[in-house]
Order: C-alpha cells, then sequence, then structure tokens
C-alpha cells in the first residue's frame, strides 16, 4: 500500500520513518523537500541517503490533487477547483492583497449544518477531506504561484479554514494540517495568521484551545436564537449563550487577544438596527474584559436556490454604525472574486451529496476549464 505522505505532520512523518527504521532528522529532512520546496520526486531529493530514496519509492508517495479547473478574477483572485474523487471536487482560493497573501481553503466535500446562505450548505454533505486532501491544497497553491511569479520566497502568508465544510467537524483531519501550517519546517505560519473559521462547534472550540490554538473566527450571523436556529441550523444544538462562553474560553488560549464574528447581511432578515442593538447588548453581556471581539460584516453573495438577498450598502453601515458607535471594532469584508464564484460562500464545487443524491443530479452544472495567466500579485511581505 502506498502512504500519502501529504497525510503527516513532522511527528506523523518522524514516526513513519521511524517504521522504515530511519531516524528523526531524515524526517525533517523530507517534511523539508515536501513542503518548503515542492517537491514530489524522491529521486530529486539530493540529501537524502539514496538507500532511503529507493525505500520511499515502494511504499510512499507525495499525492496532490488532480485540478480540474483554475479561474483567475480581475482582481488577481485565484480560484481552483480540486478533483477528490467519486464525482467530489472541493475548491481552494487565493487572494492577494498589498501586504499578504491569503488562501481560503477547504475541509470538507460539502457540508452537513446546511446554513441557509450557504451555496456549499445547500449540497449537503459528501465526505470529511483527509489530511492529505486539506494540505495538498495549500501544498498545490504556494508551490504553484511560486514557479508562476519565478519566486523561491513564500507567497502565502495567511490560511482561513472558510472554504467548503465545517472545519471543526472534521477535527481529526484538521489538527495535523493545521501544525503543518505551523511548523517551522513546513509552512512557518504564524498561529495568528492561520485562522479556522467554525459555525459554533462548541465542544471542539475548547479542543481546539488546546490542542493547536489559532485564530478564531466564529459565524454568529443572527443576535438571539430564534433567528440564529433558522440561519444556522446547528444552534439549535449549541445556542448561542453556550457559544460566547466557548470564545470566551478559547480567549484564554488564542494567539489574538479578540474572536472574530462574521455577521453575513441579509436583506430584511438579519440587518436591521434592531438586529445591531441586540448584538451589543449581547456583546456586553458577555465581556469578561474590555474589547473581546470583532465584527466583520459579509455581504452576502446571492445565489439563486437560497431566494436570500443582500443587504443594501447603506443598510450595512448604518448597521455598522451602531456596533462602531458602542465601542465595537467592525469591518466590512471586501468582496473579492466574484466575477469567478469565488467569493464566500459561493464555493460550490461538486459534492455527490450522499444524502440528497436525486434532488442533486437535476442541479448538476458543467465546470469550465479556463486558461489562466499570472496572478498580478506580487507582495509576499509579512506584516
Ligand atoms: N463552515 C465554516 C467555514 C466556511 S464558511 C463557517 O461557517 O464558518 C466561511 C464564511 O463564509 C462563513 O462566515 C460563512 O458564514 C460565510 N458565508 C457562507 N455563505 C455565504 C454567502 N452566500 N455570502 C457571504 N458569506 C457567506
Ligand atoms: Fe457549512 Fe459554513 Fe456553509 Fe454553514 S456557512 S453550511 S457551516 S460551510
Amino acid at each position: 500500500m502506498t502512504t500519502n505522505l501529504l497525510d503527516f505532520d513532522l511527528d506523523g512523518l518522524a514516526a513513519f520513518c521511524e517504521r522504515l527504521g530511519e531516524k528523526r532528522f531524515r524526517a525533517t529532512q523530507l517534511f523539508r523537500w515536501i513542503h518548503q520546496r515542492g517537491e514530489g520526486d524522491f529521486d530529486r531529493m539530493s540529501d537524502l541517503a539514496k538507500s532511503l530514496r529507493e525505500k520511499l519509492k515502494t511504499c510512499a508517495a507525495v499525492q496532490a490533487l488532480a485540478v480540474i479547473s483554475e479561474h483567475q478574477s480581475s482582481d488577481g483572485t485565484v480560484k481552483w477547483l480540486f478533483d477528490v474523487g467519486a464525482g467530489n471536487a472541493v475548491e481552494a482560493v487565493f487572494i492577494p492583497e498589498d501586504d499578504r497573501g491569503t488562501l481560503c481553503v477547504s475541509s470538507q466535500a460539502g457540508c452537513a449544518v446546511g446554513c441557509r446562505f450557504c451555496s456549499t450548505g445547500h449540497q449537503g454533505f459528501s465526505r470529511n477531506l483527509t489530511t492529505a486532501e486539506i494540505i495538498a491544497q495549500l501544498w498545490y497553491a504556494e508551490h504553484q504561484l511560486r514557479k508562476r511569479l519565478g519566486t523561491s520566497e513564500r507567497v502565502i502568508s495567511n490560511v482561513v479554514m472558510m472554504g467548503m465544510g465545517e472545519p471543526l467537524q472534521n477535527y481529526a483531519a484538521l489538527v495535523p494540517a493545521l501544525r503543518v501550517m505551523l511548523d517551522d519546517h513546513g509552512y512557518g505560519m504564524s498561529r495568528r495568521r492561520v485562522t479556522v473559521s467554525t459555525s459554533g462547534v462548541v465542544p471542539m472550540i475548547d479542543r481546539l484551545a488546546t490542542d493547536c490554538p489559532v485564530a478564531l473566527a466564529v459565524s454568529l450571523h443572527a443576535p438571539n436564537d430564534p433567528l440564529r436556529d433558522n440561519l444556522v441550523p446547528l444552534n439549535r444544538k449549541y445556542p448561542i449563550d453556550e457559544l460566547m462562553d466557548a470564545c470566551n474560553r478559547y480567549l484564554e488560549h488564542a494567539p489574538r487577544d479578540f474572536i472574530t464574528f462574521e455577521y453575513c447581511m441579509l436583506d430584511g432578515v438579519n440587518d436591521q438596527p434592531e438586529h445591531a442593538q441586540q448584538l451589543v447588548a449581547l456583546v456586553r453581556r458577555h465581556a469578561r474584559s474590555g474589547v473581546w471581539c470583532k465584527f466583520n460584516l459579509i455581504p452576502f453573495n446571492p445565489f439563486p436556490a437560497s431566494g436570500l438577498h443582500r443587504s443594501a450598502p447603506q443598510q450595512v453601515a448604518a448597521f455598522a454604525r451602531i456596533l462602531s458607535d458602542a465601542g465595537i471594532v467592525t469591518t466590512v469584508r471586501k468582496t473579492r472574486g466574484d466575477d469567478i464564484d469565488a467569493a464566500c460562500g459561493q464555493l460550490a464545487g461538486e459534492v455527490q451529496d450522499r444524502t440528497r443524491a436525486v434532488e442533486r443530479m437535476a442541479k448538476r452544472r458543467t465546470i469550465a476549464i479556463q486558461p489562466v495567466g499570472l496572478p498580478t500579485h506580487s507582495n509576499n511581505k509579512e506584516a
């Protein structure tokens, strides 16, 4: 059986190498070749002993994901669609900015949470991605972009687990993937620059705090339980007060001293002044210290099956003002890549939903493969 080496964090790779009778420093060398150099061919790993390379060839491989398509937006955003087998595909999106390069990574094919405003949620759930499938998105994007830009410097400085899927419902595969991102022998990212976004899986927020504390974003979307029950069905299991308590506990371990609350602005649904006032009251009620959270308002990215609409810019601005006037740091997310359906919540990929397969058959779309040029991004500085 061939073992995919993208499945391992450094400890996992060391254990694998030990089983082959190799010392830990060999695993470190191998890990660096794979993640820092983007090398998948053992024969080219020139400082590894020939005997080890031969051994690896018999039992291991660096198995990337097949790329089905790649689209580039006029704003430099690049979206890849990766084949994960059995009719499923997942998406990753690279978002270049002046001071950073962010990769938005998927954790599942589909999603079981089923939020009303999310195109992934509408597709239902097919399966969890493996650690290798999560890391393969970063491995491919980073080394592909470096090649195109003709640089050996790091291009992707930040990762957000905001692609398809609920990362905390795929915890066992997520944590080793995060460790590869953070490892100095891997991608060497700072904990503050790796963000897990969750719809609120309370017990797993607590586990993440001890296992691998990275920046946390919580998709709130509503200031009270009846509305949140309706928009984010997981709220029926973990209601808002429990979620707020978990956020406060997380802060004791978090690399940043605030939690980011994401709030998708839905016209006439959750965007009224009274909703903003309820949020202010909620934040104050749960504040253990002064500034403990920030809000990121996301203009809804519509898709036909949702039946929902984007709030008008004045509505978003008025909502933001109520929060800011109450001392809550609030930003409005700029929409990127919407000309290639790469904006938040538009990541649909291709999911063979095991729970709703028949319904989905009718909706399946064909995938366009378009040639792309270079991303306009050329800035990869660490802030
Ligand atoms: N499952 C995780 C991470 C993936 S979703 C979560 O829900 O947090 C990433 C972000 O995109 C979430 O904040 C989600 O609420 C938001 N989102 C989903 N659909 C959207 C849409 N149609 N328009 C704008 N944002 C959306
Ligand atoms: Fe799943 Fe997040 Fe989409 Fe909700 S918003 S359905 S949790 S991917």
